[in-house]
């Protein structure tokens, strides 16, 4: 039983940087605007978030990392983050299978926090691994949660992430994009023991802001922001950034899923080496290498050879239009009218980028 557990961790969480993505959004879930991330050898030896949140109920501790049952948890209200992505409540539950797990955590009626430990799905002393009780402690409103020898048991595994520079360039990538989709969020991210981060972020910046400061002070006055939807009367009031493709009467006839498209692209004039192409649906950072082509597609003709673009698409869907077929931390996702919504969104970018070449 424990080797299968083992295994079904393994497909959850790959490699550091899957661990972190899966803590950055149950800190969101739970509206932390401040999010702190300390890591030491690239995630491998230590992974620590500190986040603002609501924190965790005592009475949920015992059940946090067991398979499948937390998303029932008193305190879980986003229904829709199940529906979109099928089963939920496996990733603490994995991470206890492959790394030793603890959370300190103090809701605000708390007037202590509360620390638990977890191996392989249920609470234990984190020095003995000895089944053991939640126990009270110091610590702030919010969750700090901590992640010590990840794949200390996997050794096949571990050994396949031997280079900690690349696990930490990929854990301040996902922060990163995190920090660009969450602008009001405070984050930062350093190696343990250092005095300066790697990452800060102010909350309260915009999106522009947080593009600029993140990827750097010469994509800012390059930067093209559009929204585009699906239904053309959801936006009718809105202003001139609104636009429309497709024939009008077929759309409001022939749209079973409707959407809603937020855009920051950069032109012509700005020309990286990689693309950077960050993709949320439904607030959750996915991967399409379909729609990443289509939109590189876009820029043919416009950049030089071997210059690329910047695109940030958040794209809102019917979560009941995801295929929930597909497990939900792969991060490649398939939904209903991909293709459709793919070339309305890239012919858009197209046009945009023309406008600006004339
Ligand atoms: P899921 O997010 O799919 O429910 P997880 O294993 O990621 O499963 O998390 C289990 C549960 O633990 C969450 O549903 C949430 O209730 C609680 N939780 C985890 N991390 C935090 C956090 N940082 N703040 C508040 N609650 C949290
Ligand atoms: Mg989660």
């Amino acid at each position: 039983e424990t080797l299968i557990n083992k295994i079904a961790a393994g497909e959850i969480i790959h490699r550091p940087a899957s661990a972190l993505k899966e803590l950055l959004e149950n800190s969101l879930d739970a509206g932390a605007t401040s999010i702190r991330v300390t890591v030491k050898e690239g995630g491998l030896k230590l992974l620590q978030i500190q986040d603002n949140g609501s924190g965790i109920r005592k009475s949920d501790l015992p059940i946090l990392a067991e398979r499948f049952t937390t998303s029932k948890l008193s305190t879980f209200s986003d229904l829709s983050r199940i529906t979109t992505y099928g089963f939920r409540g496996e990733a603490l539950a994995s991470i206890s299978h492959v790394a030793h797990l603890s959370v300190v955590t103090k809701t605000k009626v708390d007037s202590c926090a509360w620390k638990a430990s977890y191996s392989d799905g249920v609470l234990v002393d984190a020095k003995t691994g000895q089944k053991a009780e939640v126990r009270p402690c110091a610590g702030n409103d919010g969750t700090l949660i901590t992640i010590e020898d990840l794949f200390y048991n996997t050794p096949t595994r571990l050994a396949a992430l031997r280079n900690p520079s690349e696990e930490y360039a990929r854990i301040l990538d996902v922060i990163t994009k995190y920090a660009v989709h969450n602008p009001s969020v405070s984050f930062s991210c350093k190696k343990a023991g250092s005095a300066s981060p790697d990452i800060t972020t102010a909350s309260s910046s915009d999106t522009s802001t947080a593009i600029r400061h993140l990827y750097g002070a010469a994509i800012a006055k390059e930067l093209i922001h559009h929204k585009l939807s699906s239904n053309r009367r959801v936006h009718k009031s809105e202003d001139e950034d609104v636009d429309m493709d497709g024939d009008e009467d077929e759309e409001e006839l022939d749209t079973p899923a409707t959407w809603t498209a937020e855009l920051y692209f950069t032109n012509a004039n700005y020309q990286a080496k990689k693309t950077a192409f960050l993709l949320f649906i439904n607030h959750r950072l996915v991967e399409s290498p379909r729609m990443k082509k289509a939109f590189e597609s876009s820029y043919q003709n416009i950049l030089p050879k071997g210059a690329s673009p910047f695109v940030y698409l958040s794209l809102q869907i019917d979560p009941r239009s995801v295929d929930v077929n597909v497990h939900p931390t792969k991060k490649e996702v398939h939904f209903l009218n991909e293709d459709a919504i793919t070339e309305t969104i890239a012919n858009a970018i197209q046009e945009n980028l023309a406008k600006q070449n004339h």
